[in-house]
């Protein structure tokens, strides 16, 4: 599953090869799930677009898209729709010329003015588009806040009174938008704090801790994985993410790499949680 860092690195890479670019022609497959949006109506709302930008929110993938050109709009410039894209387990965004092979489970092409294809690869289906005219529908966005940008008292007040454990707290996609299980554990581990503290009982210092802990741990895992940016949008799609080294995540048993106290494996909110109990309190 892809987790916020890899969404960014894709959102980031995507963009760079087609923004400016404009939509020429879209097609799209016909398994039902991963369709918002009927494929009929994506395929009619998509075509004769500008692609402004992509970006990431949360763990979609927004591509912003100005006016249909063909339909009488004054301005290309503003922001009149949006294709949403949700890679669910094993979706994948690519950046393709026209003639390179068609990957099995191909979902969608768009194709564009510069001769790029842009194209939807999901296997096990778990992925969603969504298109959104924005004369009629409001603009993407969920309900929880950036966990990049968030500032420390906006931060605070999410888990202000909240008797839930702050692992739980931070997996909880209404408080904020994309924190995977491993950027939890991560996180806590550096901020020093146990998972399954109450989150309305961190004091300001620890939320603080715990803040700068999350932003770190996703812009390094964001800036390696800049690197590899092309082996998500290559033709053939090969996959190389690199892997954040861990200090908690998944090594349970082993020694910390701070103290030497063997890891810790609990069990919070049904995930599956690493600590080192000489390092979180
Ligand atoms: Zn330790």
């Amino acid at each position: 599953m892809p987790e916020l860092p890899e969404v960014e690195t894709i959102a980031r890479g995507v963009n760079a090869r087609v923004r400016g670019d404009r939509i020429i022609e879209a097609w799209f497959g016909s398994h039902r799930e991963p369709f918002k949006t009927s494929p009929a109506r994506q395929a009619k709302g998509l075509v004769e677009r500008r692609i402004h930008s992509v970006h990431r929110t949360g763990k979609h993938i927004v591509v912003e898209l100005g006016p249909q050109i063909d339909r009488g709009a004054r301005s290309e410039i503003e922001i009149a729709a949006q294709w949403i894209v949700h890679l669910g387990m094993t979706g994948r965004l690519l950046v393709s010329t026209p003639d390179a092979p068609l990957a099995k489970h191909t979902h969608a092409r768009v194709r564009l003015e510069s001769g790029h294809e842009l194209r939807f690869v999901d296997p096990r289906r778990f992925g969603r588009l969504e298109f959104r005219d924005l004369t009629k529908a409001k603009m993407f966005g969920g309900p929880g806040a950036e966990p990049l940008t968030i500032e420390g008292q906006e931060f605070a007040k999410l888990f202000r009174g909240r008797k839930l454990a702050i692992k739980a707290a931070l997996l909880n996609q209404k408080l904020l938008a994309g924190v995977g299980n491993i950027y939890a554990d991560e996180s806590l581990f550096r901020a020093g704090l146990r998972p399954r503290k109450r989150a309305g009982k961190l004091t300001k210092q620890e939320l603080e801790a715990l803040r700068k802990a999350l932003k770190d741990v996703l812009e390094h895992a964001i800036r390696l994985g800049g690197s590899s940016v092309s082996d998500y949008v290559d033709a053939d799609g090969a996959r190389g993410f690199f892997q954040l080294e861990h200090y908690v995540y998944q090594r349970a048993g082993e020694p910390c790499r701070s103290c030497g106290t063997e890891i810790k494996r609990i069990v919070v909110a049904g995930r599956s949680t690493h600590y080192c109990a000489k390092c979180q309190h």
